[in-house]
């Protein structure tokens, strides 16, 4: 919809029907019995190689050195495919280089969207939709580059120029913080005729401005009353210590759901493993095993049909090799 049109683009109604199908249906939503379609939607087709033939850096497990990025994998969109093509050139470099392509699931929602196709694969077009993730509390785009930039550094993408910028932004923000932690203010008329000012409620007791910027109705620039320096903190600044100390006990909970995340994804899976031969796993359950070759335990629960019974059993195995 725009200031100049009277067109909709219903999101959601994606559909290729036939167009008089599409009147029809269009009009058994409430409010639309009268509407009138100016452009039908419409659909492509195309082909792609399921993506469970990858490995999760996106390079194919039947031909080496052969990495595969975009719509071919099962995806559609233009985020996705660039991001798929970001991460298998990082990994055939990093595989030039010998080093270990990462798995990001936790730290990024281009992890997540590799994951999910490599171990899931796809039968609709995949869309990387925020609903995926997990951890999308801490999957934020604020803090893109707190997440990003140390593994951007560690491949070579960032030069020094820009990697000095976001180490000073990040003492910035830790600096910052402690100082608001440590900054008491006592109660006192002139502290809370400050506060009422600000609509907040009065003060009984000492408070840090940490603790008070934690209330819903205070905000960082708030502060500047009490702290002179927060006049001078950069935006970007204060925009992540208001974030951090405001849901600081619900991130810190989501961070130690990744924690325990992480430690079942450290537990690597040899490649070698011969599925057939671990007493216990179902047929099917072995042949899903076999074909996506889970790199990790963790890569390994989240194969549709692998039960938390068959993950017991894998664990068992794992601690008889001596990996776990
Ligand atoms: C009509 C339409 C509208 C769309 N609208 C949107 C939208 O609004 N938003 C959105 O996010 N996505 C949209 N998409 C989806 C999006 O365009 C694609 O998913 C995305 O561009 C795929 O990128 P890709 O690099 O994987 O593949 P492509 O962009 O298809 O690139 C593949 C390239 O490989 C080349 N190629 C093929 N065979 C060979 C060969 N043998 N040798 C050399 N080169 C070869 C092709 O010429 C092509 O340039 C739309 C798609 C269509 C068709």
């Amino acid at each position: 919809m725009g200031l100049d049109t009277l067109e909709y683009y219903p999101n959601g109604l994606a559909t290729s029907l036939p167009m008089d199908i599409q009147i029809k249906l269009l009009h058994t939503l409430p409010g639309l019995e009268r509407a009138e379609i100016i452009r039908p939607g419409y659909a492509i087709e195309y082909d792609y190689a399921d993506p469970v033939q990858l490995k999760p850096s996106l390079e194919a497990k039947l031909v080496a050195n052969l990495y595969l990025a975009g719509q071919i994998n099962g995806t559609s969109g233009y985020e996705e495919a660039a991001a798929q093509g970001l991460i298998a050139g990082i990994n055939a470099s990093l595989q030039l280089r010998e080093m270990n392509p990462h798995s990001w699931r936790e730290e990024a929602y281009i992890g997540v969207l590799v994951d999910d196709l490599v171990t899931k694969g796809t039968r609709e077009p995949y869309r990387m939709f925020t609903s995926r993730a997990e951890y999308r509390l801490i999957l934020r785009e604020d803090n893109a580059d707190l997440r990003l930039r140390e593994r951007g550094r560690a491949v070579g993408l960032v030069n020094d120029q820009d990697y000095m910028t976001f180490l000073n932004k990040k003492a910035s923000i830790q600096m910052n913080a402690e100082r608001l932690k440590g900054k008491i203010i006592y109660p006192n008329p002139s502290t809370n005729d400050r506060l009422k000012a600000m609509g907040g409620a009065p003060i009984k007791n000492p408070i840090s401005l940490a603790e008070l910027l934690r209330r819903p109705e205070i905000s960082f620039q708030d502060l500047i009353v009490f702290d002179e320096v927060c006049a001078a903190t950069e935006s970007e600044v204060a925009e992540q210590i208001e974030i951090q100390i405001k849901y600081e006990g619900y991130i810190q909970r989501q961070e130690e759901e990744i924690s325990r995340f992480v430690k079942v994804e450290s537990v690597k899976l040899p490649p070698d493993i011969d599925y057939k031969s671990i007493h216990g796993l179902t047929k099917e359950v072995r042949e899903k095993l076999a074909e996506i070759q889970p790199i990790s335990l963790g890569q390994a629960t989240r194969i549709s049909g692998i039960t938390p019974a068959a993950i017991s059993i894998l664990m068992v195995y794992l601690k008889r090799l001596g990996q776990i």
